[in-house]
């Protein structure tokens, strides 16, 4: 696995664009992406685009549109000079579906997003003028920092953020996963899988916007504690 800086990451990024964007659009595109430049999520579908541009031709993404958000996994429609195109995106990955007026044909995505086939996506989605513009995900206070889910959803298991149900310190570092499966090591995915049995057992705590985000520049509000 390779570990970049975000700064590296967007650096990385603005220069696929330069090949990728037509020049009297570049500056769009480098707003964007700096806008979206503490976004992993963000940066993820922006790296997947501009590596591997859909149509071969030269474009550039000029809004993002979230339709969808389940579980820390993103729908997100990136507008470009020509296109409307869908990706499902996490923090760790983006993944390119295609044109958004094809919609979506993979039933167990439709099903993972809630519609109960492709029709009721693509009336739903017809026209996206009016849906949200995408808000980066390291200011949108709602969603946990580290894998997206919303307030009162469990994390992905694994997520830095995720309070022990045993001990209730982080619980990626504590030692409850040793004892509770009584191994000195977890090297296998069975292992992580009876873990997450064990800790949906106990009773996993979900993300709570207001006692688990880890502390933000005060913004001036008053904290409700
Ligand atoms: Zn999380
Ligand atoms: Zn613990």
């Amino acid at each position: 696995m390779e570990f970049k800086t975000t700064q590296e990451r967007v650096d990385e990024i603005k220069l696929l664009m330069q090949y990728a964007a037509p020049e009297e659009h570049r500056k769009v595109g480098i707003e964007l992406i700096e806008k979206h430049g503490a976004d992993r999520v963000a940066l993820n579908l922006f790296h997947a685009f501009y590596s591997y541009l859909p149509d071969a031709r030269d474009d550039v993404i000029k809004i993002l549109r979230e339709l969808e958000r389940q579980k820390g996994v993103f729908l997100i429609s990136a507008t470009t000079l020509y296109e409307d195109y869908l990706f499902i995106v996490t923090q760790e990955k983006a993944e390119f579906i295609g044109a958004l007026s094809k919609g979506i044909w993979d039933e167990e995505v439709l099903n993972f997003f809630g519609f109960a086939n492709r029709e009721s996506f693509l009336k739903k989605f017809r026209d996206i003028s009016n849906v949200a513009v995408y808000t980066p995900v390291a200011i949108d206070r709602s969603l946990c920092p580290a894998c997206s889910v919303a307030d009162g959803e469990h994390h992905v298991f694994g997520c830095p953020v995720e309070i022990c149900p045993w001990c209730e310190g982080q619980f990626t570092s504590c030692n409850c996963r040793f004892t509770q499966l009584n191994k000195n090591r977890l090297d296998r995915e069975s292992h992580l899988k009876d873990l997450q049995a064990k800790a949906e057992e106990k009773g996993r705590i979900p993300f709570d916007a207001e006692k688990h985000m880890p502390a933000f520049p005060s913004d001036g509000s008053t904290a409700l504690d």
